[in-house]
């Protein structure tokens, strides 16, 4: 069965739509959502727009702010230090990668812990390993949120992830061990220095790949009846593509779909929900600003 990204995109769009509602009918202005984009990286652009026009459907405010590929490091850092103080922005996102000049973990750090709705900061990050409530990562918690709404069974299962970067496989490792729903798994965490990588693929029974390395996963490596989320996508050149590139995800998801019990496609799947996780973590930050007294009848 496939796990459909967009259509748990929707109605992850239509809730968070009814809360701007909420907020409006008890006085209160949406959230708001700033993006910081550096240079003119193609997929860089194709995500921000994404994110911004995401807002504007579901009635967030959103703020782009582009920046020339060659801004000095503390002309960026003095962006983001007016953006943390202004009082109409909830959650601020510096699209990755910087240019090489710009040193990100310092830029990742600025951004104030209450605004990082990205869950990049390490406060946010430290939070996430102690299960305490914070801004997870968009990509896991839109997986998590995938995992819940089709309501695959997690407890007990060997989750192995592919891939330990610090944005989706390693805090996705950490989420699936936890002692909760999603999660309760026993969690393998794979990187280019496993040895015998595939006896770990062909034992799990969810296989989650974050590598960059596309149609890497191929059926083999793949146990009867896995849940597959494929987190890759990588523009693969194309000349029969009007666009000149296809978009390929790090499974091959042909062979795989009739051997695997779920499996996310790529496009609509794991990008979608990614952009719904960033919405939510901006409700939130927005929700944490509102006085209880203010709001009546919110769900979140
Ligand atoms: P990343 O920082 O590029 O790291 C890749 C990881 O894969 C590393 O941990 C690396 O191991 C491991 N790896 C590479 N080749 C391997 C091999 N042959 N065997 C085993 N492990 C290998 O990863 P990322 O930022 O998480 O991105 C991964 C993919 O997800 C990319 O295609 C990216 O575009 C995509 N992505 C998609 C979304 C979305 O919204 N759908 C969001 C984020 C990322 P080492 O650590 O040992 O080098």
């Amino acid at each position: 069965m496939i796990l459909n990204g967009k259509k748990i995109a929707e109605e992850i769009k239509a809730e968070l739509a009814n809360e701007v509602r909420l907020l409006a009918a008890n006085g209160q202005r949406p959230p708001h959502l700033a993006a910081i984009l550096v240079g003119n990286d193609g997929a860089s652009e194709t995500y921000v727009a994404s994110k911004v026009k995401s807002c504007e459907t579901i009635g967030f405010g959103s703020t782009l702010v582009r920046l020339p590929a060659d801004v000095s490091e503390e002309q960026l850092l003095h962006e983001i230090d007016s953006i943390n103080a202004n009082d109409e922005i909830d959650g601020l996102i510096v699209q990755l990668p910087l240019p090489k000049h710009i040193d990100e973990q310092k830029v990742t750090e600025r951004v104030i812990p209450e605004k990082d709705v990205d869950g990049f900061h390490p406060v946010n990050v430290g939070k996430l390993v102690l299960g305490l409530p914070t801004f997870v990562s968009a990509t896991p918690k839109g997986i998590m949120e995938m995992l819940k709404r089709y309501d695959i069974e997690t407890s007990g299962k060997h989750c192995v992830v592919l891939g330990r970067s610090n944005i989706v496989g390693t805090p996705m490792a950490n989420l699936m061990s936890r002692n909760s729903y999603p999660g309760n798994c026993t969690v393998t965490l794979c990187h280019s220095r496993t040895k015998d990588l595939v006896s770990y693929t062909r034992s799990a029974d969810i296989l989650i790949v974050a590598l960059g390395r596309p149609e890497f996963v191929t059926a083999d490596m793949v146990k009867e009846g896995a849940v597959v989320i494929d987190v890759g996508i990588t523009r693969v050149e194309d000349s029969t593509n009007p666009r000149g590139y296809v978009l390929k995800g790090d499974v091959a998801f042909d062979e795989i779909e009739k051997k695997a019990s779920f499996i996310t496609p790529v496009p609509g799947g794991v990008g979608r929900t990614t952009i719904t996780a960033l919405l939510q973590n901006t409700l939130q930050a927005r929700l944490n600003n509102v006085k209880p007294s203010k709001l009546h009848n919110h769900v979140s």
